[in-house]
C-alpha cells in the first residue's frame, strides 16, 4: 500500500482501477536556425493544421457534448488567430534566429505567466489553454499526436496524470471517470474546474511519482483530504468503501431537498444563491437549488473577443442568462476588468501595483465610453426581470455617487429614448476593500444592499496578494481579522436597514457557515455544486447556537482555532 499527498481540489471519495494518461511530450530546446522565413512558414503551416483540427473538434463538439465544451475549441482558435501572439514568435524567429518551436513556446509562456498572475479565476484559467493550444502546434511541428491516448480507457477508473489541458479531457469519456489526480496543478488548475463543475472527486499538484502507479492497479482517491492511496489493502479498502458511501449517500440526500430553502432549525431562512458566469453555469445552478444569483460576473461578456462588446451584444447576453431565472433575483456586478486583468482591445497602461491601480470601477469611472453601453445593457435587460445591480471596489461615498450618478444618466437617456425599462433596480456595492467596510455606515445609507467579497476584503486586509503562493497562508478569509470586518459590515447594513450578502468564495465553505450565519448574513452566494451541502448544513444548525460560535470565533486569535473551534463545536461539517 502505498500513500500520496495531493492537495483536495474536489469533495468526494473514488475507488477503483487506475488509467494512467501520459501523454507524449516535446522537448522544447533553443536552436539557432538559419533559413528563418523557412521556419516561420513551417510555423505558419503548422498553425494553419491545428486551426483545422479545431475546426472539426469544435464541429464533433458541438455534436456530441454541447456548446460549452465546444467552445473551448472556438476559444483556442481565436488564440491562434490572435496576431499578437504569433506576430511576437515571429518577431523572435525573424530576428533572434530562433526556431519556431522555442519561439512560440516561449512566447505562450510569457502570455500564460501573465494570465496565471490575475485575481480572476476565469483569466488563470486561459493560461491553462494558451499552453494547451500552442503545444497543440508545436506536436503538430514534430508529428506527435496524442489524441488516442484516452481510447484505452474502457472502464470506470480513476485518472492520474501529469496535468489534464482541455484538449486532454476533451476526448475523455466523462462517464468512465471515477476521479482525477494530477501530479501539477493548484485547486484553480483547469482539472480542478473541471471535476468540481461535474461533481468528481479529484485531487491536484500530487506530484510526479503518481505515474509511477500502473494502469489497472487498485487505486483510493480521497477527494476530501488530498490522500491518493495506490494498493489499498483490504481493511483500507474497507473503510473507504464505508466512507464512499456514506458520502455518496449523504450527496444524494442533500440534493434531492437542494430546492428547498434554507431555514435552520429555529426557523431563521438565509437565501442560497449562485455565483455564475454563463448560461450553462446557470441552468446548472438552478438544478442545484440555488435560488438566484448573488453574483453575475459580467466580464464573460467582455472575454474571448478581438472587440468590444457593443450595447446590443451585451444585452443579448444579459437577457439570456435572466431568462434562465425567470422572476428569481440576479445580482449582476458591473465590469471588473483592469489593473491585471487586461483585455486585448483596451488599452491600460500598465501599473506597478495593479491590484491598487486602475480597477473595476475606477476604470469604468474612467472610461465613461467603456461604462455606458454596458449600464445601458444591464438597465434594459432587467425589463420583466428581478435584476439587481452592484459595483465593485468601491472605496469610498464620492466614488459611489459618481457611479449611481452615470446610472441615472443612462436611465434618463433610455427613458427619453421610450425603451422599456423595469421600474425598480436595487443598487448595492461591494463589500471588499476595508476602507468600505469602515464606511459602511455611510454606504449604506445609500445603496439597498451590500454584497461582501471575501477573496478580495482578505488580500487588502492582510496585505498578501491573492494570486502570490509564498504568501497564501496569509490568505485566509476565517481569519479574524477579516471575520472582524465581515462582522461590522453586516452590524452597519442591518442598522441601516439594509440587506447584505457574500459572494466571495467564504461563502461556501462548509466551516464558515455557522459563524456567517451566526453574524447574521442574509445572503450566501457560491459556485452552484456547493448549494446543495451549504443548504444541507444550514439546516442542521440552530441560529442561536451559531450567534454564540460567532461570537466565540470573533474572540480567537488566529484561523486555524477558528477551524478547529467550529468543528468540534458543529461536527456536521466533517459528514461523510
Ligand atoms: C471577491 O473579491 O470576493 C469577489 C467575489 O470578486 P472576485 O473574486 O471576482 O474579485
Ligand atoms: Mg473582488
Amino acid at each position: 500500500m502505498i500513500t500520496m499527498k495531493g492537495i483536495a481540489a474536489s469533495n468526494g471519495y473514488a475507488i477503483g482501477p487506475a488509467f494512467v494518461y501520459n501523454p507524449q511530450t516535446v522537448e522544447i530546446t533553443d536552436k539557432k536556425v538559419k533559413d528563418t522565413q523557412a521556419e516561420w512558414t513551417r510555423l505558419s503551416v503548422a498553425v494553419d493544421t491545428a486551426i483545422k483540427q479545431l475546426e472539426a473538434s469544435y464541429e464533433n463538439a458541438l455534436n456530441e457534448v454541447g456548446e460549452e465544451t465546444a467552445a473551448i475549441f472556438e476559444a483556442h482558435m481565436e488564440m491562434l488567430g490572435d496576431p499578437e501572439l504569433l506576430d511576437t514568435a515571429k518577431e523572435a524567429i525573424l530576428d533572434e534566429y530562433l526556431n519556431a518551436e522555442a519561439a512560440l513556446h516561449r512566447t505562450a509562456e510569457a502570455f500564460a505567466v501573465a494570465l496565471e498572475g490575475m485575481d480572476d479565476e476565469y483569466f488563470r484559467a486561459r493560461a491553462a489553454d494558451i499552453r494547451d493550444v500552442t503545444h497543440r502546434v508545436i506536436c503538430i511541428m514534430n508529428g506527435v499526436d496524442n489524441s488516442q491516448l484516452f481510447s484505452a480507457l474502457k472502464e470506470p477508473s480513476v485518472i492520474l496524470a501529469p496535468d489534464l489541458t482541455p484538449s486532454d479531457t476533451i476526448n475523455l469519456n466523462k462517464s468512465l471517470v471515477l476521479g482525477f489526480c494530477t501530479g501539477t496543478g493548484g485547486p484553480t488548475s483547469h482539472t480542478a474546474i473541471l471535476a468540481r463543475t461535474l461533481g468528481l472527486p479529484a485531487i491536484v499538484g500530487a506530484g510526479m511519482k503518481i505515474l509511477e502507479v500502473h494502469t489497472g492497479e487498485s487505486m483510493i482517491l480521497d477527494g476530501r483530504n488530498g490522500d491518493l492511496i495506490a494498493q489499498p489493502d483490504p481493511e483500507t479498502l474497507a473503510i473507504y468503501k464505508v466512507r464512499q458511501e456514506n458520502w455518496n449517500k449523504f450527496c444524494e440526500e442533500a440534493l434531492k431537498i437542494a430546492k428547498e430553502p434554507a431555514i435552520t432549525r429555529d426557523g431563521h431562512q438565509v437565501e442560497v444563491v449562485a455565483n455564475v458566469g454563463s448560461v450553462e453555469e446557470s441552468e446548472q445552478a438552478i438544478q442545484q437549488g440555488a435560488e438566484g444569483v448573488g453574483l453575475l460576473r459580467t466580464e464573460f461578456v467582455y472575454l474571448g473577443k478581438n472587440h468590444l462588446p457593443d450595447e446590443d451584444e451585451q444585452y443579448q447576453a444579459y437577457k439570456s442568462i435572466l431568462d434562465v431565472f425567470g422572476q428569481r433575483p440576479v445580482v449582476l456586478r458591473t465590469l471588473d476588468i483592469g489593473g491585471d486583468k487586461e483585455l486585448p482591445y483596451l488599452k491600460i497602461a500598465p501599473e506597478t501595483n495593479p491590484f491598487l491601480g486602475v480597477r473595476a470601477i475606477r476604470l469604468c469611472m474612467q472610461q465613461p465610453e467603456l461604462f455606458k453601453p454596458q449600464l445601458r445593457a444591464i438597465i434594459r435587460s432587467g425589463f420583466g426581470h428581478n435584476l439587481k445591480v452592484m459595483f465593485p471596489m468601491i472605496a469610498t461615498v464620492p466614488e459611489l455617487r459618481a457611479a449611481k450618478k452615470i446610472m441615472q444618466e443612462c436611465r434618463a437617456e433610455l427613458e427619453a429614448e421610450g425603451k422599456p425599462l423595469p421600474a425598480k433596480m436595487e443598487i448595492g456595492i461591494m463589500i471588499e476593500i476595508p476602507s468600505a467596510v469602515m464606511l459602511a455606515d455611510h454606504l449604506a445609507k445609500e445603496v439597498d444592499f451590500f454584497s461582501i467579497g471575501t477573496n478580495d476584503l482578505t488580500q487588502y486586509t492582510m496585505a498578501a496578494d491573492r494570486t502570490n503562493p509564498g504568501v497564501s497562508y496569509l490568505n485566509d478569509a476565517l481569519s479574524p481579522a477579516v471575520l472582524r470586518l465581515v462582522s461590522r459590515a453586516i452590524e452597519e447594513a442591518h442598522k441601516a436597514g439594509i440587506w447584505i450578502g457574500m459572494c466571495g468564495e467564504l461563502a461556501g465553505e462548509p466551516v464558515a457557515i455557522p459563524v456567517l450565519l451566526g453574524l447574521g448574513l442574509d445572503e450566501f452566494s457560491m459556485n452552484a455544486p456547493a448549494i446543495p451541502l451549504a443548504k444541507y448544513i444550514i439546516r442542521q444548525l440552530s441560529l442561536e447556537k451559531c450567534q454564540q460560535i460567532a461570537k466565540k470565533a470573533l474572540e480567537m486569535c488566529s484561523c486555524e482555532d477558528v477551524v478547529q473551534y467550529v468543528q468540534k463545536e458543529l461536527p456536521i461539517t466533517n459528514q461523510g
